[in-house]
């Protein structure tokens, strides 16, 4: 259920919602509050031998299935820096290469509530130096060629989808 949906009251007056549409417009004090997609940015990250970089996610959702360095966008902030950012804070590499490659919509469920996201995926590779996980986000790293990716395995259809589009742009 999208988020909008949950909020019984305005959030500027306090009155109590007749109906949960979306947008929100309050007949009490005129306010209409929309409820559009977040965004989420990931990355395909290959090595020099075609490996791709997955994450073994350590928190629902998707716990234990394989997921991409990246994460939800900052308001102010492009798409290319929050991936920048996301994957220094993630697994402590600093991206050399950016390369958009597709987008593709996802329902992310956490604590409760539905969120609409737009991914947005990235093909990348990475500076030479020692990676380290933060152990909060990513329960491990595998390096996996394309072959040995098991399309089950990845958490998300988006990143499904994404993989299907990484994939035919091989060579
Ligand atoms: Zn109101």
């Amino acid at each position: 259920m999208p988020w909008m949906t949950i909020a019984a009251y305005c959030p500027r007056c306090a009155a109590p919602r007749a109906d949960r549409a979306i947008p929100l417009r309050c007949p009490a004090c005129g306010l209409v509050l929309f409820c559009n997609a977040a965004v989420g940015v990931g990355a395909f990250i290959a090595d020099a031998s075609g490996r791709v970089l997955f994450t073994v996610r350590a928190k629902d959702p998707g716990k234990g299935l394989l997921g991409l360095p990246g994460g939800f966008v900052d308001a102010g902030e492009s798409a290319e820096d929050a991936l920048r950012r996301e994957v220094r804070e993630e697994i402590g590499g600093t991206l050399t290469a950016i390369r958009y490659l597709c987008s593709s919509p996802n329902r992310y469920l956490y604590a409760g509530v539905d969120y609409d996201v737009l991914d947005v995926f990235f093909a990348a590779t990475l500076a030479p130096g020692e990676l380290q996980t933060d152990a909060d986000e990513i329960a491990g790293m595998r390096w996996l060629h394309p072959a040995e990716v098991d399309p089950a395995q990845i958490a998300f259809p988006s990143m499904r989808a994404a993989w299907q589009v990484y994939l035919s742009g091989l060579p």
